[in-house]
Order: C-alpha cells, then sequence, then structure tokens
C-alpha cells in the first residue's frame, strides 16, 4: 500500500490558468506544506493553518478524481503549497502514467524529488524579492540540470519593478528554458471581482509595456493568472 500524502483539495475538471499548459483541460490535486512564506501567497491556506488536509493514498487519490469527471480527464495537476515536499507523490505520478493520464506540477524549485523527472510540464516558479524569499541560486541550477529542457519552464510572478529586475536575472541565467512572466495577484482575498479583474488588466498591460521594448527579454511570454479573470479569488475551480 502507498504511503498517504496531505492533500488540501481535489478539483476540476477546469483549465489551468497559469504558464506552460494555460488553456489545458486538466484536474487539480492540491497537496499540503510549503517550505516558504511567500507574502502574496494566494494559497497559504496549504501552510498557515486555516486548511485541513487529508491523508490520502495514491489510489484514494485517483478514486477521487475518477469520481469528479468519470473518464472525462487526461491531465492532471499537482500543485501546493510545494509539492516537491512529498515523497510520496511519486507513486501516485506512477499511477497517473500507468493510465495514460499526463501530469503537470508547479514547484519553487527549492527541493528536489525524483519523481519530478517523470512529470510531463514541470513549471519552476522562483520567487521575486516582494516575496520576501530568498532564491538559492545553486540549489536551482542544479534542480533545473536533472530536467529535459523540453519538460520544464520557468515562471516569474511581477509585482513591481525589483520583481521584474529579478525576472531578468532568471532569464539571463537559464536561457535554455521557456520563459513566463506572470502578473502578480496583490490581493487575494479581494471578493469584487469587477475590481479585482480592473486591477489585474492595468497590472497586465504594464508588464507587456515594460516586456516589449526589452532587449533582454526577447523570447518570453507574458501572461495573466487566466483563472482569476474568469473566477476572481474563488478557490477550488
Ligand atoms: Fe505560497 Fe507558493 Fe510561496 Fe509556498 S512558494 S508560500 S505556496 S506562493
Amino acid at each position: 500500500m502507498s504511503k498517504p500524502i496531505p492533500v488540501l483539495e481535489v478539483f476540476g475538471p477546469t483549465i489551468q490558468g497559469e504558464g506552460a499548459v494555460i488553456g489545458q483541460k486538466t484536474m487539480f490535486v492540491r497537496t499540503g506544506g510549503c517550505d516558504y512564506r511567500c507574502s502574496w501567497c494566494d494559497s497559504a491556506f496549504t501552510w498557515d493553518g486555516t486548511g485541513k488536509s487529508e491523508a490520502l493514498t495514491p489510489e484514494q487519490i485517483l478514486d477521487r478524481l475518477e469520481s469528479l469527471a468519470p473518464n472525462a480527464f487526461g491531465h492532471v495537476t499537482i500543485s501546493g503549497g510545494n509539492p516537491a515536499l512529498h515523497k510520496g507523490l511519486g507513486d501516485l505520478v506512477s499511477l497517473l502514467k500507468s493510465r495514460g493520464i499526463q501530469t503537470a506540477v508547479e514547484t519553487q524549485g527549492s527541493i528536489w524529488q525524483d519523481w519530478l523527472k517523470e512529470i510531463d510540464a514541470v513549471t519552476i516558479s522562483p520567487k521575486p524579492p516582494s516575496s520576501g524569499m530568498e532564491t538559492n541560486w545553486q540549489q536551482l541550477e542544479n534542480h533545473l540540470a536533472n530536467l529535459h529542457t523540453q519538460q520544464v519552464s520557468l515562471k516569474v510572478v511581477v509585482f513591481n519593478r525589483e520583481d521584474y529586475a529579478y525576472a531578468k536575472h532568471v532569464h539571463a541565467l537559464f536561457p535554455q528554458y521557456d520563459f513566463y512572466l506572470q502578473v502578480g495577484n496583490e490581493d487575494p482575498h479581494l471578493l469584487d471581482d469587477q475590481e479585482l479583474l480592473q486591477t489585474l488588466l492595468q497590472q497586465y498591460e504594464q508588464l507587456i509595456e515594460w516586456t516589449m521594448h526589452d532587449q533582454a527579454m526577447k523570447h518570453v511570454r507574458v501572461l495573466p493568472q487566466l483563472h482569476t479573470f474568469l473566477w476572481g479569488n474563488k478557490r477550488g475551480v
């Protein structure tokens, strides 16, 4: 029997709202716990004690997924927190693979797990200065070197100019990887969807403006968080 994994949410089907697999129809498995404490974390409930996790085995997770979308999904996103905290996810990844289900993971790149090699789309999202976190560059480089260039992309969330400079630094250090800039959501608790949308659109335009004539940013993609445009700060969609 596989080891249980702390799971906060299993939901879907929905679309992936971020990064290289944006728009992909997917199911979500959100694991508990994070080794970071980003100031603007939009999933702080995974680590601040406000969310309650359930210990589920990979087989139980697959059962949940199948009951949510019987025979109607072929892609699962494993999210967090930081999913890379959990060695036991390797069994879930193998189980999904054995059923022909594709997988995606997002992690900040601070912790390595061998199962990351089996993931179809790994997004490594190092955190910019506004998060209050420090990047361990050597660790990041080591983890990237363990993955195939085609299976991994880098994503930096940008809230301000300092974050943008950080994003440029990341892209300059690792130019061989697909690179995504994403607008940050400053108020993950705002309930007024229209106000949120207006703010995010303005910030998206701003980020596009910064990027367009920047000679160091020729091969980048600038994205919003698509799901916040559609569903605001609502959870589990
Ligand atoms: Fe939140 Fe992600 Fe930062 Fe962890 S790494 S605190 S989940 S934003």
